[in-house]
């Protein structure tokens, strides 16, 4: 076990002023490559708790700048952690490491099966997604001593249709046992909102709340994740989603031997290359960033976005706690999803096509729907996204009737110009409701 003082683990949030600063001032293609390049030094690992908390720091180092890296979960759960090797530390390093070009030094064991596809395939497939070259070295210290994971089954959960569907497809009877999903894990990594660590945390909390009794209701525990990790990042959420969540699923090698991550994006999507959203590199990665204990899985990329919303409406608890809206400041209090944000308006879409929206009435605000739906229905016959397409193809299956005015308009706008409803043309009327509705409603003959 590591001896170092838990001190170092201490007020570690004061430690990132900065460090965000450095990755965004990243050197460019080539510049860094120098002999005389710093290296990212990581420490290792120290494992504390106290007051119902257990925490797993690292300290990171390039030169004279030090970092603390540490993840937070409650004391119930101080057995997942992995303080056993430095895998989590070696994920999270990884976008500042290929971003500036440096080595990374370890001070402390990291699985040798992570460490061979890390140094064979993952970095230069990273190196190519970020557009550097694919300067960095991992210079281990020793591999993690064979143990054998736990059992666990484990999938990020954030109440929207990609989490709900994936719960949907893993729960006991659809997979064989090893695959039924055990537990649910809901993180700060980034995902609420990158205002403030504060503004963050509060908003990280209040959605836990609510998770915590869909979770107590679908009989599984939820593992609420506390970490730095975005501060120590820097980075928009989607540029590194998955190597954020997939650091914390590391961290909890010790019991948990399997991860589900819920795609965003068909498996036909799939592409490497430079891109803004890492779900496109998923299929390829996920499998790469395994150890002896832990697999990385995607799950959910076969379904389309409307097979996933079909699943969902099968599971009774999505009712009550479906989350998937962007502005759920502009929903009626209690009720957590707007109903026209471009994803709240794409799911209650679909879901009225399915004959089950009425069923959501708790979760969306579907007085706000009512007034923008034949807007939007414009954008699904006449855009040109995936999403659009899928909607186009369900509202064939199902006879759904559009309206003759929503045919002919959508006929006479170019794709291009189609498309931009949900982003741009019904965010711009939300301030014009009176408007939006007369036009809504002549869009219904
Ligand atoms: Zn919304």
């Amino acid at each position: 076990m590591p001896t170092a003082v838990n001190v170092r683990a201490r007020n570690a949030n004061r430690f990132f002023e900065g460090f965000s600063t450095a990755i965004s001032q990243s050197v460019p293609a080539n510049a860094n490559a120098g002999a005389d390049r710093e290296e990212i030094v990581i420490s290792p690992p120290v494992l504390s708790a106290g007051n119902g908390r257990a925490r797993l720091a690292a300290e990171i180092r390039v030169g004279a700048d030090v970092k603390t890296l540490w993840f937070e979960v409650e004391e119930d759960y101080k057995d997942y952690l992995a303080a056993d090797t430095l895998d989590a530390f070696v994920v999270a390093s990884l976008v500042p490491a290929i971003l500036q070009g440096r080595n990374m030094r370890l001070e402390w064991p990291m699985s040798a099966r992570l460490f061979y596809n890390l140094s064979r395939s993952l970095i230069p497939i990273l190196a190519g997604y970020f557009e550097r070259p694919p300067l960095t070295r991992v210079i281990p210290h020793g591999f993690t001593p064979a143990a054998s994971g736990g059992a666990g089954v484990a999938a990020g959960f954030s109440g929207g249709i990609d989490s709900f569907c994936n719960y949907y497809d893993h729960a006991q009877g659809r997979v064989p046992d090893a695959f039924s999903l055990t537990h649910f894990i809901f993180n700060n990594v980034g995902a609420h909102g990158q205002m403030t660590p504060n503004a963050d945390r509060a908003l990280f909390l209040r959605r836990y709340t609510r998770l915590r009794e869909c979770a107590k209701k679908l009989g599984k525990p939820v593992i609420a994740v506390d970490s730095s990790l975005d501060e120590f990042l820097g980075k928009k959420f989607e540029l590194t989603h998955t190597l954020r969540n997939v650091a914390v699923a590391l961290l909890m090698q010790k019991r948990i031997g399997k991860f589900l991550y819920a795609s965003g994006y068909p498996l036909s999507e799939t592409k490497l290359g430079p891109d803004s959203n890492m779900s496109h590199l998923e299929p390829v990665i996920l499998p790469l960033l395994g150890t002896e204990r832990i697999e990385c899985m995607g799950s959910g990329g076969q379904h389309s976005r409307v097979e996933k919303t079909r699943r969902v409406a099968e599971v009774e608890e999505s009712r009550h706690y479906l989350d998937v809206c962007v502005s759920p400041h502009n929903a009626p209090d209690g009720i957590a999803n707007c109903g026209v944000c471009w994803k709240c308006i794409r799911t209650a879409t679909t879901l009225k096509i399915l004959g089950r929206l009425e069923e959501y009435g708790k979760v969306f605000d579907l007085r706000s729907f009512a007034t923008f739906d034949n807007l939007y229905l414009v954008e699904a016959i006449g855009g040109k996204s995936i999403y659009a397409k899928e909607i186009r193809r369900l509202i064939a299956e199902e006879g759904y009737r559009v309206p003759l005015a929503v045919r002919c308009i959508a006929a006479l706008l170019p794709a291009a110009a189609a498309q931009q409803f949900s982003m741009r043309i019904i965010p711009a009327l939300l301030r014009h409701r009176a408007l939006a509705r007369f036009i809504n409603g002549c869009l219904a003959w």
